[in-house]
């Protein structure tokens, strides 16, 4: 076993490696590297008949911008290092994605399987309630997110404790995002990290330049993909890049081992599966694997990662096949790791973008709930209005002038229709993945002392935060 460095060291090396190829004053460098705080609780909850004690942390990074923003996840091993290494992340995050927050994350000591939903909620409200108090919680000093074992009924239930102990602020919704789109959330959020996931290895694709870099050709078609965790992330980016872009996806790795058909698994099929079973053991869609981890050796052209940290490590990194690596998860790939993939020539699609459309879509809800109205219903109508206006002016030329024309099959039906939220969030969502991209890309082309991707990201991320702390005078 080859001994690493720890989560949080491991993001200080990647943003070592990209600081020193900037010219920023020492202090202001460090000023960005350090994590601001962290507050740790420890609270106890009546469950079961005895009292539990719980442990939970929020870290806040950097508040170069307020509100500050990242998820909060359930797990049991959560730790403060771990915490403070994906507020790092968050704050580059979002400097990349322009999402005008400042970076931080929370967890939450505990495994969520082992508790009934009633229990949950209890657990959650107390959790909420000692980080509101402290503003750790609140629409324009930090607002969190799901992440990793935690999803809309966390949220939901967040923003209701908020509510009750803030029952005068009318921007009380925006004191988080991912909640469902009955209690103040956005159409579209839950899909948007497994979208953006989506949109940024279309973009990829878009560069046949890029793509040559991995060795790789053509598009994302035909393309043969193994994914790491079918949860929120994994599922979605496996079910769109399945169904929508003919890419093939040959394994699903899960907790209790992997599931292989070389002809491509059907991903809806799977993840029921797993929902009514607690693992992909006996799924008969493919064949089981029981050693999961080793999958992530096995040939392929993308390989996602969508589980947890340190997967690809100094231990399996030099069997690593895949040409190109995009990581859907927050740190899957350890920085020594990152070092021997990186000389083997993957590409390596960084966390800090490859992830981005979770916080993207919460940045479209915390303003929609800002402003108290949905995405598009001022418009929607009149933009509908506006098309038929041409429509019937064209049938109208074609009849008068008698030039035969005639509208092709479902055109009518489909320009006539405005745009709903959905739509307006993954235009807005394809939007920022598609530019975000380009921004590193430019860097990564231009610079001869930049030759990957994260490296390239850090450094636009960087320079952004930089100058959000030069501008205060700091
Ligand atoms: P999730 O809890 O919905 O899913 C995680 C999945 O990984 C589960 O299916 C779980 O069974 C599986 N898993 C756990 N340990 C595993 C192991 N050892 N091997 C294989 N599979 C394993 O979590 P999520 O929200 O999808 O988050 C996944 C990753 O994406 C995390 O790194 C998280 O920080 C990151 N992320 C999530 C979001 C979001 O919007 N949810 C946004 C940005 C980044």
């Amino acid at each position: 076993m080859t001994t690493e460095p720890s989560f949080r060291q491991s993001v200080d090396l990647m943003f070592n490696r990209a600081v020193a190829l900037m010219d920023l004053p020492p202090g202001l460098e460090e000023k960005i590297r350090v994590c601001n705080s962290t507050y740790v609780v420890r609270f106890g909850v009546r469950l079961r008949g005895e009292i539990q004690t719980f442990t939970g942390y929020r870290s806040v990074h950097s508040e170069h911008m307020e509100p500050v923003k990242g998820g909060i996840r359930y797990a049991p091993n959560v730790h403060q290092d771990e915490v403070e290494a994906l507020a790092a992340l968050m704050t580059f995050k979002c400097a990349l994605v322009e999402a005008p927050f400042g970076g931080s994350k929370g967890g939450l000591c505990i495994d969520p399987r082992h508790y009934e939903e009633h229990e949950l909620e209890q657990i959650t409200r107390r959790f909420a309630y000692e980080l509101i108090k402290r503003d750790l919680i609140n629409p324009s000093q930090n607002v969190p997110a799901p992440d990793m074992g935690t999803g809309e009924r966390e949220m939901a239930i967040m923003a209701d404790q908020y509510a009750r102990m803030n029952t005068t602020d009318i921007n009380a919704r925006a004191c988080v995002t991912g909640k469902p789109p009955h209690a103040g959330g956005i159409q579209g959020r839950v899909e948007a990290t497994g979208r953006g996931v989506q949109y940024a290895l279309r973009e990829f694709f878009r560069h046949p330049e890029d793509v040559k870099k991995a060795g790789l050709d053509g598009k994302l078609d035909g393309k043969r993909v193994i994914v790491q965790g079918l949860g929120n992330v994994g599922y979605h980016a496996a079910l769109f890049l399945s169904t929508e872009d003919g890419s093939i996806i040959t394994h699903v790795v899960e907790r209790d081992g992997a599931l292989h058909n070389a002809a491509g698994l059907d991903i809806a099929l799977v993840r029921d599966w797993i929902a009514h079973h607690g693992g992909v053991r006996g799924c008969p869609h493919g064949t089981y694997i029981e050693e999961g981890s080793k999958v992530l050796e096995e040939e392929c052209d993308i390989l996602i990662p969508a589980a947890l940290e340190g997967v690809i490590n100094m231990n399996n990194a030099d069997r690593v096949k895949a040409r190109l690596i995009i990581e859907a998860a927050n740190g899957p790939i350890t920085a020594g790791a990152d070092e021997v993939l990186r000389h083997k020539g993957v590409v390596i699609i960084p966390d800090l973008y490859a992830n981005a459309g979770g916080v993207t879509v919460s940045y479209f809800e915390w303003v929609k709930n800002l402003s108290h109205i949905r995405f598009g219903r001022m418009q929607r109508r009149q933009e509908e209005a506006r098309h038929e206006l041409i429509v019937n002016e064209l049938e109208r030329l074609s009849r008068d002038k008698d030039l035969g024309w005639t509208l092709s099959p479902n055109f009518k039906e489909k320009y006539l229709r405005g745009a709903d939220e959905l739509e307006l969030v993954r235009s807005g969502l394809d939007d920022t993945m598609r530019v975000a991209y380009q921004s590193m890309r430019e860097v990564w082309h231009s610079r001869n002392d930049v030759t990957d991707l994260r490296t390239a990201g850090f450094l636009v991320s960087i320079g952004r935060v930089a100058s959000s702390y030069k501008a205060k005078g700091l």
